[in-house]
């Protein structure tokens, strides 16, 4: 029980560090909902009317991969002649926005030696508290909310670098 509350306050509290992107509207559903006669082949392949000129027979074809939507027009419009003509950037066509990704590279990095130093501040005290117990001293109320800071700061130190 008490594990399993455990886990489930660190999976919160991952998630709270790095949330998950909104991706409802994924760059294939942004896209095809712009295009005309879409033409479902299957295996994440489509072909559609291509926007960026005049197209009688659907001459854009259209593919999903993992991270981004590839396009071709065999009249030979280019992949930004096409999320143009539909009002959308090259960028919509990655499963994130590129800035977003962007801002995932740069995101700072903790300073792992402020970390450290705390950590061993923190077991400082807990050694101190748990010789002072050993030495029959009773806690006081100050030094028990001490060790209480000492365990959520311990704990919490995770956090940084997951
Ligand atoms: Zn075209």
């Amino acid at each position: 029980m008490e594990a399993n509350k455990k886990a489930a306050e660190f999976s919160q509290a991952a998630s709270n560090a790095f949330p998950i992107p909104n991706n409802t509207s994924s760059p294939a559903t942004l896209l095809l909902g712009r295009l005309e006669k879409v033409i479902d082949r299957g295996g994440g392949q489509y072909s559609a009317l291509c926007p960026a000129h005049e197209d009688k027979s659907p001459s854009l074809s259209i593919k999903e991969t993992d991270d981004r939507i590839l396009l071709y027009c065999f009249a030979g419009c280019s992949a930004g002649d096409v999320t143009a003509a539909v009002g959308l950037s090259l960028a919509d066509l990655y499963e994130r926005p590129l800035d977003d990704r962007r801002l995932l590279l740069k995101r700072p990095r903790f300073d792992a030696r402020a970390l450290l130093l705390m950590l061993k501040h923190e077991a400082t005290k807990v050694a101190i508290a748990a010789h002072d117990i050993a030495e029959g001293r009773t806690l006081t109320e100050d030094d028990r909310k001490a060790l209480e800071t000492a365990s959520r700061r311990i704990s919490r130190a995770m956090e940084a670098v997951t």
